[in-house]
């Protein structure tokens, strides 16, 4: 069924997001500082406020999307905006700290507004594509209940009632990207070095080397860090860094270590404190000391 919803905020996310909520046939009243960037969407049959406050009210679900935290609680406070909020659900996508989402979502609750953040995993160009999804945390009520608007939008994940679940584990998922992107450039560095072909070496090799791993590996560790033992494993982490064939290679090649040397040193820190046998899992306890769950 069709939704009352606003979008605050129309730079590159708020505008695939809006048009999007209008493909799927959603009466969409639309936003921005800048007001000449709700011109396409008002061509597409989007509504143009002229401020938050009359956005707001024309809506039941507000998604707010702007660059910084720092900027939302002035919008929401703005040209009696506050008062509009009154039983309306906010969806806050702007990417920011768990910290941050804690303290906007009690401030919208303090309005009579419920309180949703949103991680979005995509860009721009696959908003509404089956590959984007957005993740969720806060009032499990209000997501249940606009559902279809937010699945308009990309898949909808539901992490928990607390408000900083989704901007922590948007920023897991980025950290996990990056070391995969890290890895990459290593080894694409190593490839160029001796006149190989990055292009094919990418294509024919690395990716489906890595979609293996991810699939054999990842998820046999996950439960090993989940359950805090690291002791059964085929390639222990002694026999790991008996050698340092990457470290060698690589300088003899004229190839940086610096991506790959963090990841070394914290491997032979960890066999030198007497955990040579277990996996290479077991690293994370160097990076948090966290007893695991009983
Ligand atoms: P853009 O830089 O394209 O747009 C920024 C938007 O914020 C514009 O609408 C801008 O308005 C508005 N804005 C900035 N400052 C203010 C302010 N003080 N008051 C009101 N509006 C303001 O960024 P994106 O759309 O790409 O990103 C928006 C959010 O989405 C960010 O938090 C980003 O981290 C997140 N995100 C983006 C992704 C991406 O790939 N683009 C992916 C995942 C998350 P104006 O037009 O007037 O400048």
């Amino acid at each position: 069924t069709p939704e009352n919803v606003a979008v605050l905020g129309l730079g590159d996310m708020g505008r695939a997001l809006a048009s999007a909520l209008l493909a799927a046939g959603h009466r969409v009243t639309v936003w921005n500082r800048t007001a000449h960037k709700a011109d396409a969407l008002v061509a597409e049959g989007a509504r143009r406020a002229a401020s938050p406050a009359a956005a707001i009210a024309a809506s039941e679900v507000v998604i707010v999307c702007i660059l910084d935290y720092a900027d939302i609680a002035p919008l929401l406070a703005d040209d009696g905006a506050g008062a509009a909020l009154e039983g309306r659900v906010v969806v806050n996508v702007t990417n920011g700290s768990p910290a941050e989402a804690r303290v906007l979502a009690e401030r919208v609750a303090g309005l009579g507004a419920h309180y949703l953040d949103g991680g979005v995993m995509a860009v721009p160009d696959i908003i509404g594509q089956p590959q984007a999804f957005v993740l969720y945390s806060g009032a499990e009520a209000a997501f249940a209940a606009h559902r279809g608007v937010l699945d308009a939008m990309a898949r909808s994940v539901y992490l928990g009632a607390d408000p900083g679940a989704a901007p922590l584990h948007d920023l897991a998922l980025l950290t996990g990207m990056y070391g995969m992107f890290g890895g990459f450039l290593h080894a694409a560095a190593l490839v160029r070095s001796a006149g190989g072909n990055v292009d094919a070496f990418t294509r024919d090799l690395l990716v489906p080397w890595l979609r293996a791993m991810a699939d054999s590996q990842l998820l046999a560790m996950a439960a090993q860090v989940a359950a805090g033992d690291y002791g059964a494993t085929g390639s222990h982490l002694a026999m790991q860094v008996a050698h340092d064939g990457i470290g060698d290679v690589s300088r003899a090649q004229g190839v940086s270590t610096e991506l790959f040397g963090p990841l070394w040193e914290l491997m032979k820190r960890r066999v030198a404190d007497g955990h040579g046998h277990e996996s290479l899992g077991s690293v994370v306890e160097l990076l948090h000391a966290g007893a695991p769950p009983a």
